[in-house]
């Protein structure tokens, strides 16, 4: 392509890694919902964090669609600059009520809702931005804290708060309340994890039919979240491969 003349090779070889990574992500999701006997096919969202935008920009050539970013001051800047690829942009990382703002100027689905005051903060943001006028409402998901010790506060909201703030999600102009998301909590059985998320995600569907995504399974876990049930799936290291720095 013209683009890339004049840039040094590494960049070629880049496209290949990504290429071929993302085509082995692929096949594993296939692979996975096959397996759990499903009909539908879970979507992928790619991690791009701490990755740089050039490299959003090669997988949105490979047809990424969906990508998904967990720090703020990183991902304004690079949703910015590839604004004209027209990508999905997701948040997935814990929110503090002062980014609020910033996060809704770019995002279009925050999955890492776990409290009333964020779900204030967001409402009140998308309110304020004369930007999002035009645009589909901000889709939210309510992260669950699915560590069986996890006591209230970050991280995810509680199982048992999780239909307090969907209706808190669904009864504020701006938001639409689009599912459930979860991290399996470290050490754990990622198994065992997405089964509680899978009970949280049906409770939910049970007062709002329409939440129907649940944002699970990362690059070590895409199988069994697949299995219980995920229908978007946030993978980061097995495309990109490992981050420069550690969250
Ligand atoms: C970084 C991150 C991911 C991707 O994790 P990988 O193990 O790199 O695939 C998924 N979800 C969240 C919330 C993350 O912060």
């Amino acid at each position: 392509m013209a683009e890339n003349a004049g840039q040094p090779d590494h960049s070629a070889a880049r496209r290949e890694q990504l290429a071929s990574n993302l085509a082995r992500i692929r096949a594993r999701i296939l692979e996975a919902a096959r397996a759990a006997g499903r009909s539908d096919q879970p979507e992928l969202i790619v991690v791009t964090k701490f990755h740089p935008a050039d490299d959003v920009r090669v997988l949105a050539e490979l047809d990424v669609t969906d990508v998904g970013e967990s720090r703020d001051q990183e991902a304004s800047i690079k949703a910015a600059e590839l604004a004209s690829l027209g990508l999905t942009w997701h948040f997935i990382g814990q929110l503090q009520t002062n980014k609020a703002k910033s996060v809704i100027r770019y995002a279009d689905v925050v999955h890492s809702v776990d409290r009333a005051s964020l779900v204030a903060a967001l409402a009140k943001a998308v309110a304020g931005e004369p930007s999002r006028a035009g645009r589909p409402p901000l889709a939210c998901l309510v992260q669950v804290n699915l560590d069986p010790q996890a006591e209230s506060g970050r991280g995810g909201a509680l199982p048992g708060e999780v239909l307090g703030l969907a209706d808190l999600i669904g009864s504020s102009e701006g938001l639409r309340l689009a599912g459930v998301m979860a991290v399996a909590p470290r050490g754990g059985e990622p198994r065992r994890a997405f089964a509680r998320l899978a009970e949280c995600s049906a409770l939910l569907r049970g007062e709002h039919p329409e939440a129907t995504m649940v944002s699970a399974g990362m690059s070590q876990d895409l199988e069994e979240a697949i299995e219980a049930g995920a229908t978007h799936v946030r993978i980061g290291t097995d495309v990109l491969g490992p981050r420069p720095r550690v969250l």
